[in-house]
């Protein structure tokens, strides 16, 4: 492993020369500030001098581009997820709202707000290409989500470039949708991680041509009446049966490039992303949520 930069942090000594000045001056009588004038000056000049050494030897960040935040090893294990008999679905519990019945993407619309795009066919729908992510309609605070996708059988590709979507929870934090059955990525970035933050505990992918499951639970972030964090993101996921995020508390927002921080929102839609990668598009299924 490569040695990480180091920064550190040097309180400035001119901090406690400050802390020096602010003696009350006025008590002293003017023989003593005479005399401890100069001696102030000197240090002053000295501790300007230490600082500007300092801060010269102090390396500067350097900008951040898309590797800084990739890691490969160690790599996820693979876990063979049990069989769905006959793929069946998991149809909606009594309480959830059905956000897509296989029928139309009424429940859809683009970021814009027009109307969504994808094509529906037979029961699913299916990413096209350039017309960008969808998002629900309606927006959501903590929630259930069943969601089932699918890469075609004759997905070509490798690493990032391979079936990538995504599902951003709230419109804000990916959940990676990619296919990682027999296609390594950097781990924080494959099918199950919270992009580029965690990645998820097992490989729990089917082959291409059978549709794969998300089960998942989140618990939306808190804000503070001055809008800053009062409790961040958590969530909880399942794929295809094996719990892959265990309460996985998310660090902020999931950025391609740069770090994860977190903006002050309120509630917010299911996003699905349309990549642009080049491989072939990828489909989704039966998808319903209830409010927590
Ligand atoms: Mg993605």
């Amino acid at each position: 492993m490569a040695d990480a930069p180091h920064y550190t942090t040097i309180t400035p000594f001119y901090l406690d020369i400050h802390k020096f000045g602010k003696l009350p001056l006025k008590r002293l009588n003017m023989k003593m500030t005479v005399a401890v004038f100069p001696g102030w000056m000197l240090l002053t000049l000295l501790a300007c001098t230490i600082n500007n050494v300092a801060n010269a030897q102090t390396p500067t960040p350097p900008k951040m581009v898309p590797e800084m935040t990739e890691f490969w090893e160690p790599g996820v294990a693979v876990v063979t997820p049990g069989k769905a008999e006959q793929q069946a679905l998991l149809s909606a519990p009594s309480d959830a709202m059905v956000l897509f019945n296989g029928k139309d993407l009424s429940q859809w619309q683009t970021l814009k707000g027009g109307a969504a795009k994808w094509e529906v066919k037979n029961g699913a729908f299916t990413v096209k290409k350039g017309t960008g992510d969808i998002s629900t309609v309606k927006t959501f605070n903590d929630f259930q989500l069943h969601i089932e996708w699918l890469i075609p059988a004759s997905i070509t590709g490798k690493s990032q470039g391979r079936g990538n979507s995504g599902i951003f929870l709230q419109g804000v934090y990916e959940l990676q949708v990619l296919d990682n059955y027999n296609n390594r990525t950097y781990a924080n970035g494959q099918a199950g991680s919270i992009y580029k933050q965690t990645p998820p505990l097992k490989n729990a992918m089917r082959p291409p041509g059978e549709w794969n499951v998300y089960d998942v639970v989140y618990t939306a972030p808190r804000f503070k009446k001055d809008s800053t964090l009062f409790s961040p993101a958590r969530v909880t996921v399942l794929h295809n049966g094996v719990l892959i995020l265990n309460n996985y508390t998310i660090a902020g927002h999931t950025p391609y490039i740069g770090l994860p921080k977190y903006s002050f929102h309120g509630d917010g839609p299911i996003v699905l992303q349309d990549h642009g990668d080049p491989s072939e598009p990828i489909s989704f299924r039966n998808i319903w949520i209830r409010e927590l």
